[in-house]
């Protein structure tokens, strides 16, 4: 698909009709080459601040977390930075802190491990917000939310980390806080959510795994594992409309978002931005400056209208190659 040209890397994320999609980085380590991006993109739609867990030897203190996430917030400000609370447990797991499961992705993984040990996200907190100081670009997001509840003990630790930093003399504003939606159980709480949230950031890699009960690490079952299945489609749709009803500012940030297809179909359904690894910034950008929305949005309908993933496949590279 799609001869990516150079110079146009310089040029708006805008479709041929005048419609523009702000794409965003996700980012974990090496912030310096992704930085160079900066005049280019909307801001990181996801920082996962487990990655750099994954290189320590113990959970890294609050002045090296600081540290860590000052680089992040400097280097991009004053473009929004999202920085995801730590998200282990599942396929991700720090050496230094074994979780031993039989269903790892049914069980101790991102908010539910924070919320059993507040230490740890209380000192993630602390630092997100002393690294925020002066910038004001940080944005929270809460990953693995599958109740409202972890929701409101999350917003607890963070009002105490904000008071307890004023209490030290160390002012802090409030930063805005968003939910992943990748737990299907959301998709049915989107109202009581956004009640509780400024943005949603939709995880559309684990929202495929467990909307098809399909690992997607598995091998196996990688066949079985497809963001274009009709459900997912479906459930994604049905998403974007909700959002919007709730005028909830709401991105994307798994790999369906990098995905050239994938990004015309998100663009279609009404998504206001998408986040993905740099890479993938070109092929996107170059689908979006050449596929109107209004043909996003009867590929939309198109893929909507059929039974199964392969033909769903099929209709999109069969499309796609008429924008080449
Ligand atoms: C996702 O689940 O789609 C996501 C972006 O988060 P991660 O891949 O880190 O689980
Ligand atoms: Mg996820």
């Amino acid at each position: 698909l799609m001869e990516v040209l150079e110079h146009e890397q310089d040029l708006p994320s805008r479709t041929p009709d005048g419609h523009d999609v702000s794409l965003m980085v996700n980012t974990g380590l090496a912030v310096d080459a992704v930085a160079s991006l900066k005049s280019r993109i909307g801001g990181v739609g996801l920082y996962r601040t487990e990655v750099p867990f994954m290189i320590t030897e113990r959970f890294p203190g609050e002045q090296e977390q600081t540290r860590l996430y000052r680089d992040q917030l400097e280097s991009f400000a004053p473009l929004p930075v999202v920085m995801r609370t730590l998200d282990i447990g599942g396929d991700k797991d720090l050496p230094y802190f074994p979780i031993e499961e039989a269903n790892p992705f049914l069980g101790w993984r991102g908010i539910r491990v924070t919320l059993d040990h507040p230490e740890v996200l209380m000192v993630q907190l602390r630092a997100m917000l002393r690294a925020s100081q002066g910038l004001d670009n940080l944005q929270v997001l809460l990953p693995m939310i599958t109740n409202v509840d972890e929701v409101d003990d999350a917003m607890r630790l963070l009002d105490r980390a904000i008071l307890e930093l004023g209490e030290e003399g160390v002012p802090v504003n409030r930063p805005r806080v968003g939910v992943m939606l990748e737990v299907p159980a959301t998709l049915y709480q989107l109202d009581a959510l956004a009640r509780r949230v400024d943005f949603f950031s939709v995880g559309s890699n684990d929202l495929t795994q467990y909307l098809l009960a399909v690992d997607r690490n598995n091998p196996r079952v990688a066949d079985l594992y497809d963001a274009c299945h009709p459900a997912v489609l479906s459930a994604m749709a049905r998403l974007a409309e909700d959002a919007r009803r709730l005028d909830m500012p709401t991105s994307v940030c798994g790999e369906m978002a990098g995905d050239p297809a994938g990004a015309l179909l998100l663009m279609g359904m009404g998504f206001d931005a998408l986040s993905m690894n740099a890479p993938s910034l070109p092929r996107v950008r170059a689908a979006i400056r050449r596929v109107p929305l209004e043909s996003a949005c009867e590929l939309v309908a198109e893929t909507l209208a059929l039974d199964a993933p392969g033909e769903v496949r099929r209709h999109l590279a069969e499309r796609l190659t008429g924008w080449d």
